[in-house]
């Protein structure tokens, strides 16, 4: 059957990138006016006079990625936050990046500069509804992703991150297991450690949850010999069709494994372009996603400017604590995951 186009598809071989800035990210009426290399530039003396170091998640827009001292997955980020000897660190990524952070380093101070950079993720699994699970299947190690406030890590009996999640699941002593809360990430691990009998709760990321098969399958038409690379938190459907699946991090690495193509097709938060290409530069980076509604693009990633960065560092905002006996049994389920190597 032929396909009309309509306002949220786009012609074959249209696939522009997310609609932000020339520079990347939408740039606040102050950074317009004072200019994103000059406001980078005061960040970074900032930075250097409060003794502080930043850290920015790979789906932040670029400008912010720029000014980082480190960009990187969670895993990355929790591990630099852990070996820093700064005094301050500025976690530019969402609020359970930086409440791990806080976590790690109970004695250095962790802004997050924009308060409204959640998690729907993380949001979809509460202290109460794994209670919950928890009594549905009781004596399960509960393994809870990254992604989960300290309550829910305080609860369980380790983390894990998709760039160590099957290595995690396997050093477990017990086969049960109950995993916490993405469920397109659960449903992989289960298939890559079948020796395990894990039950997946129902929590999902509507960033990548919300691409279908079918959209990576008409990006794949006016691409046919593009590597597809996906992160696990995709849909079955997409990682049944990828060449490579794996966390942020390693989709650096992986690139590297196929020097002969020219085109990658990204099945993750649109935000990992910039480190792709900046790495690779000869090398062409599309969306796998093919259509205008979706692109990619997570909302609470997307929050933050280089403005609210420059502001948690002269201001000090936001300061996360996190109550002493919370932080003790996360950084417990941390502290365990971190003694697991990456997958
Ligand atoms: Fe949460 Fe998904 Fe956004 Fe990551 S991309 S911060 S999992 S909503």
């Amino acid at each position: 059957m032929e396909r009309k186009a309509t306002e949220r598809t786009l012609p074959a071989g249209h696939n522009p990138q997310p609609v932000h800035s020339a520079y990347g990210g939408r740039p606040t009426p102050a950074e317009r006016e004072r200019g994103v290399a000059a406001l980078q530039e005061e960040i970074r003396a900032l930075a250097r006079e409060r003794k502080a170091v930043i850290l920015a998640h790979n789906y932040q827009v670029p400008a912010v990625q720029d000014v980082a001292d480190v960009v990187g997955d969670s895993l990355g980020l929790s591990l630099e936050a852990r070996r820093t000897d700064a005094e301050r660190i500025v976690f530019c990524g969402v609020h359970f990046m930086a409440e791990s952070a806080k976590v790690l380093n109970p004695d250095k101070r962790v802004f997050l500069p924009h308060i409204a950079a959640g998690c729907s993720l993380a949001d979809s699994i509460s202290p109460e509804s794994l209670e919950d699970w928890m009594e549905r299947y009781p004596g399960r190690a509960v393994v809870t992703y990254v992604n989960s406030s300290a309550e829910v890590k305080a609860m369980s009996d380790i983390c894990c991150t998709s760039a160590n999640a099957v290595s995690v699941v396997r050093s477990l002593a017990t086969d049960k297991i109950l995993f916490t809360p993405d469920r397109n990430l659960g449903r992989w691990i289960a298939q890559q450690v079948p020796e395990k009998d894990i039950v997946v709760y129902d929590g999902a990321c509507p960033t990548h949850d919300v691409l279908r098969g079918a959209n990576v399958r008409r990006t794949r038409e006016t691409h046919p010999d593009a590597v597809l690379i996906a992160h696990p938190e995709c849909r079955e459907d997409v990682l049944a069709m990828a060449d490579e699946i794996c966390s942020t991090t390693a989709m650096v690495e992986r690139v590297a494994r196929y020097p002969d193509a020219r085109t990658f097709l990204v099945a993750t938060e649109s935000g990992m372009l910039h480190q792709l290409r900046l790495r690779y530069p000869h090398q062409e980076f599309v969306l796998a996603d093919g259509c205008i509604g979706c692109r990619l693009h997570c909302p609470y990633m997307k929050v933050t400017a280089l403005e609210d960065v420059r502001r948690a560092l002269l201001e000090e905002v936001h300061e996360i604590t996190v109550p002493a006996d919370v932080a003790e049994g996360a950084r417990r389920a941390l502290e365990r995951m971190l003694a697991v190597p990456r997958d």
